[in-house]
């Protein structure tokens, strides 16, 4: 039988990144939310890193990710490695570089990603370049990365950041008067929140709420026209193809270009899905006790963050999130708490809490080779839609082969569907 030319074997050593090469090498991360992104870039910066995101996108990423990942393999995998092997093609600093990836540790493809990606990197005869996983189950223990806990602190810090002004900027994007005056907020913001960090401003809790108060009445402030109502659309799904353009094809910039309002649930929902996990493993499956009384404090740490933002918002005019606390229990019924690989239960209550705050459109972002988001998205649409008759949820593909026409299509049909909702509900008043 002829070897695979990337066969390695158990005793081979993957090159390290190491405490030296902290000052010299550049970390490059795939993009993703590019709020969360650019605060997070900015935090390790200022913890001593030398940070780039990814910002290559185009048919390159997905023909390099085509060519050194398994076809079989799910589409965000080909995408993140596609990402990173194209951005290394346009390099001149190889001999510089390291790439950080980060691992869910839950028992999906996510927790092997790191493994394809280096199998990837030995084809595209970049073996030599280093890997960091970025994880909170150990994965990877000899990672000259470290993540102390004043890292975590701010980067806790700027997740509460970047979800409230990715919320905000959600709710009054498609209302802006003036073209732009919520992209230059959320800008100014940005940048005001990193000149806090560098200072080391901005991270306890009472300073976090100073800030996320005035970020709430700033955009509750912004010239708005809210006489006309417009298509609310919820997005859910698999959480790359969610929350990455490139995996999504800029979805979100195509429904405010359709005249639609676009709601994406922020990342501490997801953070909270996977620790509440912890707890539910330990009840419905025996497993470790230490693991979900760890999480219940970390759950604590977080709704207190939470808060922060619900509270600020119910200031504004803006109607705020819900408690996730809320969201979680949305599921009982349709999906047990047990079913947890990929976006699992998160998925199911994600788009019953969509349909409960008015966005009854709702567009589940499907990758390809997603077995448990299919489960847990279309799997449940039908009983979603006889608790909600008003939902219209549609599932989208995302593939290597999939066409934007005909995904902007499927998404027209569903806001024509949305438009005239709202025509018979004004008539329905009239
Ligand atoms: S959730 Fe889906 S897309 Fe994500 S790693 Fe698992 S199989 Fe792949």
């Amino acid at each position: 039988m002829e070897k695979d030319s990337t066969f390695v074997s158990d005793n081979f050593e993957y090159p390290r990144f190491t405490q030296d090469m902290v000052k010299t090498h550049t970390i490059l991360i795939p993009s993703m939310l590019d709020i969360h992104m650019a605060l997070f870039e900015g935090v390790l910066k200022q913890a001593g890193y030398k940070v780039e995101v990814c910002k290559n996108q185009g048919p390159e990423v997905v023909s390099e990710g085509l060519k050194y990942v398994h076809n079989d393999t799910c589409y965000p995998a080909l995408l993140v490695i596609g990402q990173f092997i194209d951005n290394l093609n346009h390099r001149n600093d190889l001999d510089k570089v390291v790439l950080l990836i980060t691992q869910t540790g839950g028992g999906c493809r996510a927790s092997n990603y790191i493994h394809l990606l280096r199998k990837a990197l030995i084809k595209a005869g970049y073996g030599y370049i280093p890997v960091v996983s970025l994880n909170a189950s150990n994965l990877e223990k000899d990672s000259g990365f470290k993540l102390t806990f004043n890292l975590i602190k701010k980067v806790a810090a700027a997740i509460t950041y970047a979800d409230t002004l990715m919320y905000l900027r959600n709710k009054t994007r498609s209302y802006e008067k003036n073209n732009g005056d919520v992209d230059k907020l959320t800008n100014e913001f940005i940048t005001d929140l990193l000149e806090q960090f560098d200072k080391k401003k901005g991270i306890s809790y009472s300073s976090m709420k100073k800030n996320i108060n005035k970020i709430a009445k700033a955009f509750d402030e912004l010239d708005l026209d809210l006489e006309h109502k417009k298509p609310q659309v919820g997005v859910v799904g698999e959480i790359y193809i969610k929350y990455a353009s490139l995996g999504n094809n800029h979805l979100e910039d195509f429904l405010v270009s359709q005249g639609a309002e676009v709601m994406v649930p922020g990342l501490f929902g997801f953070i909270l899905y996977s620790l509440y996990n912890g707890i539910y493993d330990n009840k419905i499956y025996g497993r470790s006790k230490k693991t979900a009384l760890i999480n219940k404090a970390l759950i604590w740490y977080i709704k207190r963050r939470e808060k922060l933002m619900i509270d600020a918002i119910g200031k504004t005019k803006i109607t705020p999130m819900k408690y996730f606390s809320h969201t979680k229990d949305l599921s009982d019924g349709v999906l047990d708490h047990g079913v947890k690989m990929g976006e699992g239960w998160l998925l199911t209550a994600e788009m019953m809490e969509l349909v409960e705050i008015g966005y009854s459109n709702i567009i589940c972002a499907q990758p390809f080779g997603c077995l448990p988001n299919h489960i847990c998205g279309k799997g449940v649409m039908k009983k979603i839609k006889q608790i909600h008759p008003d939902a219209n949820i549609v599932a989208i593909d995302y593939d290597p082969s999939a066409t934007k026409v005909n995904q902007d299509n499927r998404i027209k049909l569903m806001l024509a569907i949305a438009r005239e909702k709202i025509k018979e509900g004004e008539k329905a008043k009239l």
